[in-house]
């Protein structure tokens, strides 16, 4: 999201995105300094543009450690920290001072083509956008350390957040992306401060806001909220339509429960309900049939058992979640874990990790399978060859799975666009299917 503000705003002042080293002016590195892994991503990140640029603007979360930088690449030309836009602004204002064009500068941010996806730069594509709602977190998990690096939750008051959501739908996005680091923790630091949008009177608070955004013709999907009682009310938007029939918020929850034990979750410094996270998610299923829950999971966290490990699968079993993302447990660089006795071994993680995926891929294909014959409404991403690769609602961008409309281009289909879909096959990740042109008749 820190390359995404970076790169919207270089492009706002007329900078231009080179896809290569060669063609580029400088260059800007946004590294990542949570695990060591990534440390060492970055700093060979660095080193890489370097040797193929030489002008280089280093920021992101391992900025704040500027002495590691420094000392590996001494030549960088600036080094700022996480969300620091403004040092990276100035930093590339003095590497390249900016062309004044005021027809350039009244002009709408533009955006990128395909050719330019093809040619490596990763942006969002113009449909869907990730909307930002806070940044920091209040919670202390012990194996994470976001919260030192970024601080506590500071909460954007929800006028900001529905205006920028409505210059992005008005943009052309159609499907927003709600993030944050606790989306269900949204405002509580500003004791949910009444704002005005449109008329209206908003708190900043996760209802209040997902009311708005439903206001907005677009999807809204919200990405990493915890299981707190006031998701309950989240639920009644996704049940309620708006006046085309669709849902006013998408049936998508992702939630990252991290693991099942209660003593597990007890060393992470999570909450450890088990029974009533079970019975959370039952309970919204119920209300809400159609909702895609999507978690994700650490295995072999220091101290886990054979025996947490096996209820961790009894857990995916009950749970029956649709989509799981899972990691085997890596230390981080300063995080309280680290303290933690009874390191699982490397090859245990990754056995553990192993039949952990492969009992969450049974499931997510049974899950997939019982949608064969049923029409989804989906997004189109893009056309390939014949075919239309579209997400249905159950499909956040990137990490979820896809659509292949198999008469995508007869159908005449464009990014962007909504189609309903009828689906004829599955597999683990995907749903397979062809434009449904009777949608309406068929009650869908
Ligand atoms: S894992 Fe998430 S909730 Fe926990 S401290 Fe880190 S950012 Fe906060």
């Amino acid at each position: 999201m820190d390359s995404e503000r970076i790169l919207t705003q270089l492009r706002v002042e007329g900078y231009a995105l080179s896809p290569s080293y060669d063609d580029a002016d400088v260059v800007v590195v946004n590294t990542c300094g949570f695990i060591d892994s990534a440390v060492a991503e970055s700093l060979d990140a660095i080193g890489e543009a370097m040797a193929e640029n030489g002008k280089v603007i280093v920021t992101g979360c391992l900025g704040k450690r500027a002495d590691v930088i420094r000392e590996a690449h001494p030549g960088v030309l600036s080094i700022s920290g996480p969300q620091d836009y403004a040092s990276v602004m100035d930093a590339v204002h003095a590497a390249l001072p900016p062309r004044h064009d005021p027809f350039v500068d009244l002009m709408p941010a533009p955006r990128l083509s395909a050719e330019d996806y093809a040619s490596g730069i990763k942006l969002t594509p113009k449909h869907y956008a990730y909307l930002k709602i806070s940044e920091g977190c209040n919670h202390r998990c012990s194996f994470c350390i976001i919260p030192s690096m970024r601080g506590d939750l500071v909460s954007r008051p929800v006028d900001e957040v529905l205006r920028e959501a409505e210059r992005l739908v008005h943009g052309g996005v159609r499907e927003l992306l709600v993030v944050s680091q606790d989306t269900s923790a949204y405002g509580v630091d500003l004791r949910y401060a009444e704002r005005s949008w449109r008329g209206r009177q908003y708190a900043t608070r996760m209802k209040a806001l997902c009311e708005g955004l439903s206001e907005l013709d677009a999807w809204v999907r919200l990405h990493y909220v915890y299981p707190y009682p006031h998701v309950d009310d989240i639920i009644e938007l996704m049940v309620q339509r708006r006046a085309d029939g669709q849902p006013r918020l998408l049936p998508y929850l992702d939630i990252p429960f991290q693991h099942a034990s209660p003593r597990i979750l007890k060393l992470m410094k999570r909450p450890g309900a088990v029974e009533r996270t079970l019975e959370r998610v039952q309970s919204w299923r119920a209300a809400c049939p159609e909702l895609t829950v999507r978690s994700t999971f650490i295995v072999g966290f220091p101290g886990e058992t054979d025996a947490e490990f096996e209820a961790l699968l009894d857990f995916l079993d009950e749970a029956q979640l649709d989509r799981v993302g899972a990691f085997a447990y890596s230390p981080v660089e300063g995080a309280a874990a680290n303290a933690l006795p009874d390191p699982v071994p490397e090859e245990v993680k990754e056995e553990r990790l192993a039949r952990f995926m492969e009992r969450q891929a049974e499931i997510s294909a049974q899950r997939l399978d019982a949608k064969i014959g049923s029409v989804q409404r989906c997004i189109v991403d893009t056309i390939d060859g014949e075919l239309a690769i579209a997400r249905s609602m159950a499909d956040a961008p990137e990490i979820d799975g896809l659509v292949q409309v198999q008469d995508g281009r007869e159908a005449g289909l464009v990014p962007g666009e909504f189609v309903d879909v009828r689906i004829m096959g599955s597999d683990e990740h995907d749903l397979y299917g062809e434009v449904e042109y009777n949608a309406l008749q068929s009650g869908e």
